[in-house]
Formats: structure tokens, C-alpha cells, sequence
């Protein structure tokens, strides 16, 4: 099983997230298995930005992780590609490749598992929430992770998937 991350906090990020699964869900030998619930969190960095809103999708496919992370890099153009002017939102959806299984791989363009994601609780709290069982290869049960997590950004859980 592979797990993605996705974000965004401009240009009506819960559409965007909900044609991003559309568009995994079209993607060769590629099954949606499940669905986290929408996250709130705070922006890192400048605070004069709006929140963030994350979620976390399960993967069943047989694409290898490059080709699924350039896959996931085609959604994210399409969807940053803004019709109503030339600037291109910066944060209009990012697509994390979490996990990928059990493989570890730390190459120029793909670090598996996602090289952040034990510093996230807007990734910890989604993925625990979909797959509270899971192993983060190398790092350990992610529920442990999300509990020792030191990150106070997330503010909520939004009732409903994206
Ligand atoms: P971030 O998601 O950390 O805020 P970006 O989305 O801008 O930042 O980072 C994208 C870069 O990270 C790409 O160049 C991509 O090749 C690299 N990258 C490395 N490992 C991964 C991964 N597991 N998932 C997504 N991108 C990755
Ligand atoms: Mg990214």
C-alpha cells in the first residue's frame, strides 16, 4: 500500500483535493483504498497566509514509487495551473509520497519514507486515522510517531472527507 499527503491552503483546496483523487483514482493499475477525514493546520513559516487543509490517501498500485511520484507530480501542474491570470499559486495542492510499502530509497527526487514526515502532525494524524496499524518503515508504529510528534499546528478535524 502506498500513502499520499495532500495540501493546500489557496484556490479552494478541498475541490482541488477532491479531483486530485479523481485523477490517482484514473491512474494505471492504481486502486483509491481509503480516504482520511480533512485537517486544519496553521502555516508554517508566515502567519499572514490562510490555514492549511491535509489529508491522506491509501493507494493500492502497481506503479514503482518514481513513477507514481512523477504521476503525482503531473496532478499537482494541473492542478496549479491558474485560468484567471499568469501567477501560479504556490501551495494550490502538494502531493507527498509518504510511505511506499516497506521500501526505503534516499535518491535525488524521492526519499522514502517522505524525509518530513515524523516532524507533521497534520501527516501523522491523517495517515494514524486511515491506517492506525501501520509500520513507517524505519521509524516505527506511526501512532507512536504522531505521540511523540512536537508539532502544535494542527487545529482540527473536519468531519468530512475531502
Ligand atoms: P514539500 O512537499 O516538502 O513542502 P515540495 O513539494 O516543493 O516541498 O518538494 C518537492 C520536492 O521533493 C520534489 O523535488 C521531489 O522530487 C522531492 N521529494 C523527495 N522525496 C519525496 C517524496 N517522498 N514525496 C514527494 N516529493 C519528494
Ligand atoms: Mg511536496
Amino acid at each position: 500500500m502506498a500513502y499520499v499527503g495532500l495540501g493546500g491552503n489557496v484556490d479552494d483546496p478541498r475541490v482541488r483535493m477532491r479531483r486530485a483523487l479523481a485523477a490517482m483514482a484514473d491512474l494505471p493499475a492504481t486502486r483509491v483504498a481509503g480516504v482520511s477525514s480533512l485537517y486544519r493546520s496553521r502555516p508554517h513559516g508566515p502567519q499572514d497566509q490562510p490555514e492549511y487543509l491535509n489529508a491522506v490517501a491509501a493507494l493500492e498500485t502497481a506503479l514503482p514509487a518514481e513513477a507514481l511520484l512523477e504521476a503525482l507530480q503531473a496532478i499537482e501542474r494541473d492542478a496549479g495551473r491558474r485560468r484567471d491570470g499568469p501567477r501560479w499559486g504556490p501551495r494550490t495542492l502538494d502531493l507527498d509520497l509518504l510511505v511506499y510499502g516497506t521500501l526505503r530509497l534516499d535518491r535525488p527526487g524521492l526519499t522514502l519514507p517522505h524525509p518530513r514526515i515524523a516532524e507533521r502532525a497534520f501527516v501523522l494524524a491523517p495517515l494514524a486515522e486511515l491506517a492506525p496499524e501501520l509500520e513507517i518503515p524505519g521509524l516505527g508504529p506511526v501512532a507512536a510517531l504522531l505521540q511523540a510528534c512536537r508539532d502544535d499546528s494542527l487545529l482540527a478535524r473536519e468531519a468530512a472527507a475531502p
